[in-house]
Order: structure tokens, then C-alpha cells, then sequence
């Protein structure tokens, strides 16, 4: 029998309320010996599922904070347990004297993301909302974490079923006509089996491409500011971050390290780490600056997203155009700054053209103009795909499940190879088993002990 649990469940730290969970079998009795209410005639042994009492707790006999007690009666919890939550003033000193009260009237302290794997193993939710939890947890805004209620509430988990029972019923048939040819099985029209698992293959398209983009969402990307000296770039950041965060001055070479700023770029809202490097001069006889320059280059080769700025008031140089170049195969966006200083459209026409070989889109701009901020942020929402996504989209919110998902579309893949080749149906049925253990692995159906561990060796304590 699992013994009984209890942990603090809010952040350490001053605030108004600290939360203690106690889940188990034994929490009523437990939480008897440590919570008195204040009306005598009410018990907490006999206290029904979802109602509360008030009263305060006692630590070694002696009457400490005043407390709220919540309860919920097996199975109608979070972790499907008998559940008591013990609400104390904040701040770590009275919530560390209830654990302690706690833990001397018979609890057990939690492992970390204890709570929701007892949730999983009394299958109040499954492998793929778990990993929700604590993508909800660790959301970096919003939309990040409006996602990761999209997986929560089992949207997620709702999209990989239909897949799985798409294949399951295909495999079945396929199953059916290769063992049993003597009883006359209808054979699945070859256009019929092409256009199922074409349409399943194009569905794990779509989750695996989603999750990139809501992977950007949730934790934001990593962005460098790049381009040679004076085009523009501190002068964008500042733009970005909303204050004077970098020194603008008309000389060149005036940024000279590279300097880190993380923004939420409205309206799209999506967090930038961004990284301002010195320009990207080869030479230079300052020290200082050529360090400047190295750490520039480092951060580029890493960044998730590109700002390549150019001066569109002067011409393109050879500089410019071999960071074009080194752009190429990038998430990278070419920012034609200093727009109010081109000549004719025809000169900007001919700028953009030399560039846009290079950029998935060359965007002309004026950092100095209201509109520049909305127009980066449309165009960096189009780059990184959180355009296209649906606010309450339910997409995959774990490198786990992206290389679940991975594995199954390519086995899929191979499937429908198979099937165009004329491979026969024999080899059709062996990929699409592959396909299906790829889907169970992402379901975590049957998910060895090994991979629950790994799951819950991120989480924190009292989730
Ligand atoms: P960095 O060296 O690339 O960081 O360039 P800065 O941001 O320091 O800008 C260099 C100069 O260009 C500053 O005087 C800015 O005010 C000016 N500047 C930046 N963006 C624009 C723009 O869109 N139009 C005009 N006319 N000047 C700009």
C-alpha cells in the first residue's frame, strides 16, 4: 500500500498563502492529529469531499497558524487519493512547522512530481498530460501556457488517439488479410490504404511542426541582433525592449560586447532572448572589441532566430553579403533598416532582391517609427510559425513526445513507401506496426518504469 504523502506546494519565498498537500490513504487520519477546526463539533475524519473547514494547527501540542483545511475524498482528487490541502500564512516558517507536524503524525515526505505520478498510476490522467503539468509549470507567458492547458485537458491526448485508432483499424484489416486468406477477407483498395495512412502521416505533420512553434511560445527562442556596425541595431533592441537598453551613437563600433536582453515582442508574444553582438568586423585593433566579435559569432551559430540588419540608406557591401550568405538555411529575417533614408523605390527594390535569396523574407523598416515594432513582430510570428498556430491548439509539449512523434511519422512513411512501391501488403503491416509501438511510446500506454522516471526526474517537489 503507498504510503502518505505530504509536501509544500507553493514556491518557497514571502507571499500570502503556502499551500501543503497531503495525499494518501491515511491523510484524514493524518491531517486529524495535526488540524483542530474551530467549530469542535466538526471532525476531520468525517469531513465529506469538496468542502473545507477553518481552524489552525498544532505542533507538538502547542496551537500554531491558523489554517484552511480543503479535503477530497478518493477517487475525486488530483492524485485519485484521499487528499487534505492545508492552506497557513506564507513565507517557509509556518508551512515548514506544519510539515514537520505532519510528517510526526505519520506522513511521508513527496518525491518530486510525486502527486501527479500517483495521478498517472491511479489513471486519473495519462503520460502525455503529466508532461502538461509541467509544461503548464514552467510556461514563459500566456500563450505558452494556454498550450500547455491545451494538452491538460486531454486535447492532446484526444488528437494522437485518433491517429492511433485510424491505424489500429487499417492495421487490423491488414492483419486480418495476411493471416486469414482462406476466409475471404476483402482486400483493402490499394487508393483507400495510400489515402489513410497519407492522411494520418499528414496529421503527425502538423503535430510535430506545431510543436516547434509552441515550443517557441512556451520558452521563447534565442535571437542575435547581427549586421555590421551603425545599421541600426542597438537602436532595434531599444525598440524591442521598450527602454534605452544599449548605447545608440552615430559612431561605428559602438557596441562592443554583446549584450543579452529578454523581450515579450508584441502583439505575437513571444519571448526573445536577444543578443545584441558588436558588428561583425573581422578586423579590429581593439582587444576588447575583437572579443566582442568572437562571442558575436558564437551566439549566431546557436540562435533559434536571426535579426540580420542592413542599412538600407547606403549600399549593400561585401560584408553585408556574406552575412546574407552565412543566413542562408537559417530562421533568419533580413531587417532593411534606415528605410525613410533610401533614394527611390527602385533602390530598395534592388536591395531586397540582392538579400532575399538568402532570408525566408527581407523586411524593410525605420526602427525610428511606430509601426517598425508591430511589423517585426508579424513578421517573426510568420518565421517561427506561432502565426499559424492556434491560441488553443493542443500540441506536444515535451522532447519526449516530439521524438515519439518523429519516429511514428517516419515509420509512416515508410509504410505508404511500401504501399506506392507495391511492396506487398506483408511489408505495408510491418511498418505500420512500427508506426503503432511509436504511437503507444507517445501515448506512454505500457511506458516502462525508465521513461516515467525520466519524466518525473524534472519536476519539482509538491507537484
Ligand atoms: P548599431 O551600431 O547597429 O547598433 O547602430 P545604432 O542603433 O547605434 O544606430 C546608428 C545610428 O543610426 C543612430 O544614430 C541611430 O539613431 C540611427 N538609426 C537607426 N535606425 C534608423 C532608421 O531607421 N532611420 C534613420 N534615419 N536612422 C536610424
Amino acid at each position: 500500500m503507498p504510503g502518505t504523502i505530504c509536501a509544500i506546494a507553493t514556491p518557497p519565498g514571502v507571499g500570502g498563502v503556502a499551500v501543503v498537500r497531503v495525499s494518501g490513504p491515511e491523510a484524514f487520519a493524518i491531517a486529524a492529529r495535526v488540524f483542530v477546526p474551530l467549530h469542535r463539533k466538526k471532525s476531520v475524519l468525517d469531513a465529506r469531499g469538496y468542502t473545507a473547514l477553518f481552524g489552525h494547527y498544532r505542533l507538538d501540542g502547542r496551537p500554531m497558524d491558523e489554517t484552511v483545511a480543503l479535503f477530497f475524498r478518493a477517487p475525486h482528487s488530483y492524485t485519485g487519493e484521499d487528499v487534505v490541502e492545508l492552506s497557513v500564512h506564507g513565507g517557509t516558517a509556518m508551512a515548514d512547522g506544519l510539515i514537520e507536524a505532519l510528517l510526526t503524525a505519520g506522513a511521508v515526505p513527496a518525491a518530486p512530481g510525486e502527486f501527479t505520478r500517483r495521478a498517472l498510476e491511479n489513471g486519473r490522467i495519462g503520460l502525455v498530460e503529466a508532461e502538461a503539468v509541467m509544461a503548464a509549470i514552467s510556461a514563459e507567458g500566456r500563450q505558452g501556457a494556454a498550450l500547455a492547458g491545451a494538452a491538460l485537458d486531454g486535447r492532446l491526448g484526444g488528437r494522437i488517439a485518433a491517429i492511433r485508432d485510424a491505424l489500429q483499424a487499417v492495421a487490423a484489416h491488414l492483419a486480418a488479410w495476411v493471416d486469414y486468406p482462406e476466409e475471404d477477407v476483402p482486400a483493402l483498395a490499394p487508393d483507400a490504404l495510400k489515402q489513410t495512412l497519407g492522411q494520418q502521416k499528414k496529421k503527425l505533420d502538423a503535430l510535430i511542426e506545431e510543436s516547434r512553434a509552441g515550443a517557441v511560445l512556451r520558452h521563447g527562442v534565442d535571437c542575435v541582433l547581427t549586421g555590421r556596425p551603425n545599421v541600426g541595431k542597438s537602436t532595434l533592441l531599444n525598440l524591442l525592449a521598450g527602454f534605452d537598453r544599449a548605447i545608440v551613437t552615430p559612431v561605428a563600433g559602438t557596441t562592443r560586447d554583446v549584450l543579452e536582453q529578454a523581450v515579450v515582442l508584441q502583439p505575437a508574444g513571444i519571448r526573445l532572448n536577444v543578443f545584441d553582438t558588436a558588428g561583425l568586423r573581422a578586423e579590429t585593433d581593439d582587444a576588447i572589441e575583437a572579443e566582442g566579435v568572437r562571442r558575436g559569432r558564437e551566439k549566431f551559430a546557436q540562435a533559434g532566430l536571426v535579426l540580420a540588419v542592413f542599412d538600407a540608406g547606403a549600399p549593400l557591401e561585401a560584408e553585408d553579403l556574406a552575412l546574407a550568405q552565412s543566413c542562408a538555411g537559417r530562421a533568419a529575417l533580413a531587417v532593411l533598416n534606415k528605410r525613410d533614408l533610401v533614394g527611390s523605390a527602385a533602390e530598395l527594390a534592388e536591395k531586397t532582391n540582392a538579400l532575399t535569396p538568402y532570408f525566408a523574407k527581407v523586411l524593410p523598416l525605420c526602427a525610428l517609427e511606430d509601426t517598425a515594432l508591430p511589423a517585426l513582430s508579424a513578421a517573426v510570428a510568420a518565421l517561427l510559425g506561432t502565426a499559424r498556430l492556434d491560441p488553443g491548439a493542443a500540441v506536444l509539449c515535451s522532447r519526449r513526445q516530439l521524438a515519439a512523434a518523429l519516429a511514428a511519422r517516419d515509420a509512416l512513411g515508410e509504410a505508404l513507401a511500401a504501399a506506392e512501391g507495391g511492396f506487398g501488403l506483408d511489408a505495408v503491416a510491418v511498418c505500420l506496426a512500427d508506426a503503432q509501438r511509436a504511437l503507444a511510446d507517445l501515448t506512454g500506454e505500457d511506458a516502462p518504469a525508465a521513461t516515467i522516471d525520466a519524466v518525473f526526474r524534472d519536476f519539482c517537489v509538491g507537484k
